[in-house]
């Protein structure tokens, strides 16, 4: 269960959001739970989650160690802070960022030599589900940015499908929609990775998730887990998804 904070909050209500949320999800057994603040509040959220079930995600890295990159982070950097997940190639990124598959590979692989486990983002958008070429875009998305993975790495990712309609506007993917491309998305590694390998594959759907939705989301046995925007910034309704 991950939050994507986006570009919210400061330090100060970094903090503030922990402090309530930590004890509302205490104990919850057999649940990952994942917090991506932004970069600089990154240190305050590792602090306010030491000793917690809670770990935390950077959005977004740089797959080069060190050097001269004006303005990015590297995964090593990460990793040193205490951070564990890592984001890459979210919808926003690719929209406004230009990010693309083969871009989102080399994040993968320079997040898993550091020991991160990466989140990975796929997703259509409006256009494409509109034109009948979900399946197109999602298989581009997989043979781009997953599918150069040796299948050692492969087992270490965790993918979400993230259908760009539904991501900040209320429009949530129905169960079924959602459950149909996280089968689609599995066929394509059980292609490439074989059929353990894409079984074992855990797959979050993202996109207008809520307290109210988040239950009948997680009854689709093709659901794995979700990653949720707007709803992780407060606690109540990010705790209540998590304890869907
Ligand atoms: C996201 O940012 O990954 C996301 C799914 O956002 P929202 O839940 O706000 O749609």
């Amino acid at each position: 269960m991950a939050g994507n904070w986006k570009m919210y909050k400061n330090a100060e209500e970094t903090s503030a959001f922990f402090e309530k949320f930590n004890p509302a999800v205490k104990g919850t057994a057999g649940r990952e739970i994942v917090i991506c603040p932004p970069f600089v509040n990154l240190p305050a959220a590792v602090a306010a989650t030491r000793g917690s079930n809670v770990e935390i995600g950077g959005q977004n890295l740089y797959w080069e160690k060190e050097g001269a990159f004006t303005g990015e982070v590297s995964a090593p950097m990460l990793a040193a802070i205490g951070v564990r997940w890592v984001i890459i190639a979210h919808s926003e990124r690719r929209q406004f960022f230009h990010e693309t598959d083969e871009t989102a590979n080399k994040k993968i692989v320079a997040a898993l030599a550091a020991g991160l486990k990466p989140i990975v983002c796929v997703g259509e958008m409006l256009a494409d589900r509109e034109g009948g070429n979900t399946e197109t875009v999602l298989e581009r998305q997989f043979k781009g940015g997953i599918a150069p993975l040796p299948a050692d790495q492969f087992a270490r990712i965790v993918v979400a499908y993230e259908p760009v309609w539904a991501i900040g506007t209320g429009k949530t993917a129905t169960p079924q929609i959602a459950a149909e491309a996280h089968a689609f998305i599995r066929d394509q590694a059980r292609s490439r990775f074989g059929h353990d390998a894409a079984q074992a594959l855990r797959i979050l759907y993202g996109g207008s998730v809520k307290p109210e939705n988040a239950k009948e989301l997680m009854a689709q046995e093709e659901i794995d887990g979700v990653l949720v925007g707007g709803a992780s910034l407060k606690p109540d309704s990010f705790a209540s998804i998590v304890n869907y």
